[in-house]
Order: C-alpha cells, then sequence, then structure tokens
C-alpha cells in the first residue's frame, strides 16, 4: 500500500473520486506492488522523483520514451526554442518535412513518413494503409503481441464488439509452421503481416526474433501482395539506429514508431516503402496535434544524437554489464532468475513463480533501496545511465535478496509475504 500519511496516498484517494479506477492504462491500480508509488513529480536523466520527493534509478524510462535522459539539455533546448516561435499551428511547419527526411534516410525500408501522436495512431493508420493498398481486409498478427489500445487491438475487450476484431488471424510468434497456416487461413483476403520486433509480450519470457520466422512472415507477403508491417513502436532505436529487423536483414513494408523518437516528447510516425506510398496518400488520417512543431524540434534533435553519438553501444553494454551481475547475484543468493529479451530491455521473472509473488516482493525491496523495476514487463535502459547507476544498482539486490528469502521463509512459517499486505513497509 502507499506509504500512509504520504502524498502518493491523498493523490491516490482524491484520484480515486475523479479518475475511472483510480488510474487507467498501464499504471491502473493494482498491476505493480501496492508499494509502487502512482505519481511522480520530476525526472532528470536517468532517475525520477516520487511525489514525495524520493528519488528512484529509472529502469522503466517512461515505458520507452526516455532515450537519452530526461530533461536532455540538447533536446528540451530545441523543443523550448520552437515552442517560442509556434508549436500547434494552422499548419506544419518546415521542421515536418527535415523530419521525414531524416527518418527515411535513417531506416533503410522507408521512403516516406506520415508523424501522428501515439504508437496506436501509427500501428492503426498501418492497417488502414494495408488495407487500402491490398483492398482486403485480413490480418496476421502474433497472440499476446501489443500493438496498441484501439479497438482492434486492444487487450481487454471491454466496450468493444465482436467486429472491431473481425479479419484477424492470430498466430503464434517465432512458429513459422502456424504463422504459414495462419497466412494460408487468410487466403487471398490477405492485407498485412503484424510482427514485433521480438517477442516482448508482458507476463512471459521474452524471445529473439527467429530469422526464418522473419524471412517466412516476408517472403508470404511478397508472395501474396500482402504488406509486412514491424511494430518498433516499443524497441525502435534501443536496438539498432534502422528498423529492429534490419539486424536480421528482413526489411518490412510498413514501420511503426513513437516512443522514444523525441526522447520523450509526443510524436510518432509510421514509415513506408514506395509500394505502399499511393495507399498511404490515399486515406484520411490527421489529429488535432498532429502537426505540432515543438515535438518535431524535439525528434530532429534526439535523430542526430541517435546518428552521431555512440548511445547505442554504451546501453548495449551497460546492458550486459546488469545482466551478467544480476545473475552472479541471484544465484549467489540461491534464486534462479529467467533474464530475458535484449539487455537493453530486459525481462527478469523468477523461476518457480508462477503468481509473481517473488517478483513483486523482490521488485518492491529493489524499490525500497531505491531503484525501479518492474516485475512483469520488459525495462529499459537510457543513455542517462552510467556505469556508477549499474554498479550502484548492483549493490542492491543483495538486501533484497535476502529480505526475498526471509518471507520466503516466514511464507513457509504460514505468514503471508509482507508485500501483500497494508502498510507492511
Ligand atoms: N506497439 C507497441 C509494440 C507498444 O509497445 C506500444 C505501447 N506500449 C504501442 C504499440 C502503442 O503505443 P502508444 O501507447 O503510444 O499508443
Amino acid at each position: 500500500m502507499a506509504r500512509p500519511n504520504s502524498r502518493d496516498r491523498e493523490l491516490r484517494e482524491r484520484a480515486a473520486a475523479v479518475i475511472p479506477g483510480g488510474m487507467y492504462g498501464h499504471q491502473s491500480v493494482g498491476l505493480l506492488p501496492d508499494d509502487y508509488p502512482q505519481f511522480f513529480e520530476r525526472g532528470e536523466g536517468a532517475h525520477i522523483w516520487d511525489a514525495d520527493g524520493t528519488r528512484y534509478l529509472d529502469f522503466m524510462c517512461a515505458y520507452g520514451p526516455n532515450l537519452f535522459g530526461y530533461g536532455h539539455p540538447e533536446i528540451d533546448a530545441a523543443y523550448v526554442r520552437q515552442l517560442g516561435l509556434g508549436d500547434t499551428l494552422t499548419g506544419p511547419t518546415a521542421l515536418m518535412v527535415e523530419l521525414a527526411e531524416a527518418m527515411t534516410a535513417m531506416v533503410a525500408h522507408a521512403d516516406w513518413a506520415i508523424f501522428c501522436k501515439n504508437g496506436t495512431d501509427a500501428t492503426t493508420m498501418a492497417l488502414t494503409t494495408a488495407r487500402a493498398h491490398t483492398r482486403r481486409r485480413t490480418v496476421v498478427r502474433a497472440n499476446g503481441a501489443y500493438h496498441g489500445a484501439a479497438p482492434w487491438c486492444v487487450p481487454r475487450p471491454a466496450g468493444t464488439i465482436d467486429s472491431d476484431r473481425a479479419h484477424q488471424i492470430l498466430c503464434d510468434y517465432n512458429d513459422v509452421a502456424s504463422l504459414a497456416a495462419a497466412v494460408a487461413e487468410a487466403g487471398e483476403d490477405l492485407a498485412a503481416i503484424f510482427a514485433a520486433p521480438f517477442k516482448h509480450d508482458a507476463f512471459i519470457d521474452q524471445a529473439d526474433p527467429d530469422p526464418a520466422y522473419a524471412r517466412r512472415a516476408r517472403e508470404r507477403c511478397h508472395h501474396t501482395g500482402a504488406l509486412l508491417v514491424v511494430d518498433d513502436v516499443r524497441a525502435g532505436f534501443r536496438l539498432a539506429r534502422d528498423c529492429s529487423w534490419s539486424r536480421i536483414g528482413v526489411q518490412p513494408d510498413l514501420s511503426t514508431w513513437g516512443k522514444c523518437i523525441a526522447n520523450g516528447h509526443p510524436i510518432s510516425a509510421l514509415l513506408g516503402s514506395d509500394k505502399a506510398r499511393k495507399a498511404a496518400g490515399s486515406i484520411y488520417v490527421t489529429g488535432s496535434f498532429w502537426y505540432q512543431a515543438a515535438p518535431m524540434a524535439a525528434a530532429l534533435a534526439t535523430l542526430r544524437l541517435i546518428r552521431e553519438s555512440d548511445y547505442l553501444e554504451r546501453i548495449t553494454a551497460l546492458g550486459e554489464r546488469l545482466r551478467t551481475g544480476l545473475g552472479e547475484r541471484a544465484s549467489a543468493a540461491g534464486f534462479a532468475l529467467r533474464q530475458t529479451g535484449p539487455g537493453v530491455m530486459p525481462l527478469f521473472l523468477f523461476e518457480g513463480d508462477p503468481d509473481l509473488r517473488k517478483g513483486f516482493c523482490f521488485s518492491s525491496e529493489m524499490l525500497a533501496r531505491g531503484v525501479y523495476l518492474h516485475p512483469w514487463h520488459n525495462m529499459f535502459l537510457c543513455a542517462a545511465m552510467t556505469e556508477a547507476d549499474i554498479a550502484g544498482a548492483l549493490d542492491t539486490p543483495e538486501g533484497a535478496f535476502e529480505a526475498l528469502t526471509r518471507q520466503i521463509r516466514d511464507l513457509a512459517r504460514g505468514e503471508k509475504l509482507a508485500v501483500l499486505s497494508a502498510g507492511a513497509r
């Protein structure tokens, strides 16, 4: 439970009266351990401060947008400069053209760009573009993969109707036979195959993409005239300076981007190849804020850093250090951790932890020691993290594992895990 008499507790109580469920979406009440703060007051570099002023090393990076550090001076200066000139105007500024030029120059498969606000805008536009291009309906995508919160793909069906989800066939990620069967079932109606750059579903182990799966998706799209869509909203530019599947040599027709492309400023994008240009030009897509100039200025500054700095090599090395160090500390404490996904977007799950109790308890213990982890969603490293931050984070688990061991012992004695009891800390 949020600490008694805390500002967080007070805000939760007020939120419960004026925000449905007290909170919605990925920060909904109950999705994280109860002692996790719900409200924050600021962020700087790799750290966040909760509403009570407690500082954490933040391994969630705002669920991805923070790539170069909160409040990055160069990126935010570009944003603020443009804000002074004009942001939401009657039409876009020249920055829109510059940004489309910059993104298509960086992403090998892309010849054009459409900018929007959220990842869901981009994935939904990808769906519409593929249907406009093929004049067909059916989409094949992987079970459990998240593509946003629109009715066609939202994981929780409340308020949607069956027809919102019609003409979709689900297959298993990395399972070539299941992909082939789904494509065969779609037959002449196949409009698109959607793929995550790697399996980054919540609650379960992550998996790198099997190149054979990616190649089969590419080949089937080529053969049938359907479009291949890589949803790079979450992983884009954390794995490569190009579309993530460039690492396995597979180029999609469309790719979707968001999260970190402006280091946290609100902008997302659909990129496409010439093949889909006419269809993309035929669909009607827009939004009151889609031409905003300040996020475009921030995106240009972010892309410059992506091209010109060694951020990718640094975060990759830090991710490996974290993985190795944590694995060592877990086994020294007698725990088996399954660490999956790329080191820059890690997920740790405990062996023998079907209800995530150990994971919740361990995360809470780390939180109490100033490290913000997530017990069931992939985490993110950012370029503002230092060797010292990782070393500090690796000094922390020993105490957390000890506390976890004690709690398991207590549980065996019939007591409840402290993390599950109100006001335990
Ligand atoms: N696709 C993927 C792979 C995502 O991770 C997300 C967001 N987590 C989305 C799409 C939707 O993005 P947004 O929340 O910005 O609409």
